[in-house]
């Protein structure tokens, strides 16, 4: 039988405030354990809870972002349960009437275009950590209280790739909007998955399993077809799914049954009776709407429609948004996008990661990548030149790229006196080279530029070396070029 997978996902996001969601505390996770918290956030009797205005916008922003609706009124709802790291016995959340709904993401999956519906995105507080030894466990109430966005999907993806490429494209809308750092590793971002499957054809939803807590795009995608292949396995063995709650070892790479779901949970959600219902008026949402920027995959057709990017290059320059916006200024002063992009994409994102700088941090502003390209495209250095400068530059040498290539006399060479001196001397190094060449070898001419630009210390005019050499055994110069051609 031919089955069809179908998955929905629930997203955890820390909110970027300064305090946490229902009391003045810091929202910050750099105290002692337990020093971070009050009487409100560890739940001690007579205290009593305010709404964080910022974290509220912040959660209508991020919602926005996602194309949801914002009702006119919302509420908070208590949602109990007994936890070790809950010392209120229930959570802050909402219920039946949350912050935001409906909302819609566009997300690529293979180079197709295809809408994911957002059910809602309610605002909620988060419980404390438990830390467990051998002989006993530990509770930090420090996160207790701190905001989260939690973003429930329609069961909308057909496959672990599709929930992969929802979560990537979830996770950089809210960066965008500047909600969250969404920061997977520091648990910023988690990501529950629901999955079940049905016959295809079917429209009613097969019994679901779910599996908790993921903090890598890596692991979503893979703890989900370890579970689609244990409901395939069961169904064709003509075994009854049951509704398993799964947990996900990244180090492993492995799922692991957490428990067996009898029924329902029971919440006994009710409205918080310490809160006040918000009306939410339609000019306060136009302000926050006012804030909202230009979403990624808006930000990558204008990149393909104004600059003629190719879709992989716009695609690999929204990828971050800093990292957008530093090549449209370098593109704005150097007119140069394929260039910008290219020289991002390669060299800088390289050491970038390599030397772990934000691209706002860089010692290589704009400025300077629009004047290195503009000094390749004059010819007035080449490539290999300009790569040198670029890392001079993130080395610590603060002059321009065009004063860097003055002082340390770096400009090129494309007068073909010297560069035929290089040669004729090469030549007579080389004897068995000129004899492939003569024999009927042309590409063993490119050993040639080899040896000019070493004696010439990288600065001849590639062009220029070309024809001299074409030249000189009558060869077509193109053979050449091949490798100019490949940056
Ligand atoms: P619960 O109350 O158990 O959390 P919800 O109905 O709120 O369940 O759904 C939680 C998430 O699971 C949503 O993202 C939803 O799209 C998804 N979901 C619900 N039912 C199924 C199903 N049968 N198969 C796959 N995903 C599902
Ligand atoms: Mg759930
Ligand atoms: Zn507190």
């Amino acid at each position: 039988m031919d089955y069809e997978i179908v998955i929905g996902l629930e997203v955890h996001v820390q909110l970027l405030t300064e305090t946490k969601m229902f009391c003045s505390c810091r929202n910050q996770f750099t105290h002692e354990p337990n020093s971070n918290v009050c009487p409100v956030c560890i739940g001690m009797p007579g205290t009593l809870p305010v709404i964080n205005k910022q974290a509220f916008e912040l959660g209508i922003l991020g919602a926005l972002g996602l194309g949801c609706e914002i009702p006119e009124l919302t509420k908070f709802d208590r949602k109990h349960y007994y936890y070790p790291d809950l010392p209120k016995n229930y959570q802050i959340s909402q219920y039946d009437l949350p912050v935001s709904q409906n909302g819609i993401i566009e997300v690529e999956v293979d180079g197709v275009r295809k809408k994911f519906g957002v059910t809602r995105a309610h605002l909620e507080e988060d419980a404390g950590k438990l830390m467990h030894e051998s002989s006993h466990s530990n509770v930090d109430l420090n996160r207790t209280g701190t905001p989260l966005l939690e973003i429930v999907s329609e069961p909308d993806m057909r496959s672990p790739q599709e929930a992969r490429a929802y979560l990537e494209m979830l996770k950089l809308i809210l960066q965008y909007t500047g909600i969250s750092d969404c920061n997977m590793e520091e648990g910023s971002l988690r990501c529950d998955a629901n999955v079940s499957i049905r016959p295809r054809g079917e429209t009613k939803l097969g019994t679901k399993n779910e599996i908790k807590n993921m903090n890598s795009f890596r692991g979503v995608e893979a703890a989900l077809t370890m579970v689609v292949d244990e409901l395939l396995r069961q169904t064709e063995a003509g075994e009854a799914i049951r509704q398993v709650t799964w947990g996900y070892s990244i180090d492993r790479n492995q799922i692991f049954k957490m428990r067996v779901k009898e029924d329902a949970n029971d919440y006994r959600y009710f409205p918080d009776p310490d809160l006040p219902a918000v009306h939410v008026g339609r000019d306060w949402v136009e302000a926050i709407r006012a804030r909202l920027p230009e979403l990624p995959l808006a930000k990558k057709d204008r990149f393909m429609k104004d600059y003629g990017l190719s879709d992989y290059d716009a695609g690999l320059m929204i990828q971050d948004k800093k990292m957008a916006d530093y090549f449209e200024e370098t593109t704005r002063i150097s007119n140069m996008p394929k260039e910008a992009a290219n020289w991002i994409q390669n060299d800088l994102a390289r050491e970038l990661s390599s030397r772990k700088v934000a691209v706002e941090d860089t010692a290589m502003k704009p400025e300077a990548l629009a004047e290195l390209l503009d000094l390749v495209s004059k010819k007035t250095i080449n490539v290999p030149t300009a790569r040198r400068v670029f890392m001079k530059i993130l080395d610590g040498d603060t002059a321009s790229p065009a004063a860097i290539v003055e002082k340390e006399g770096l400009a090129q060479v494309s007068d073909t006196g010297p560069i035929k001196d290089a040669l004729e001397e090469a030549i007579k190094a080389n004897p068995k080279a000129v004899a492939d060449i003569e024999g009927g070898k042309p590409a063993t001419a490119m050993f040639f530029v080899g040896q000019i630009m070493r004696t010439m210390k990288g600065k001849a005019d590639p062009e220029a070396v070309a024809g001299v050499i074409a030249e000189r055994f009558g060869i077509d110069p193109e053979i050449l070029k091949s490798n100019k051609k490949k940056k």
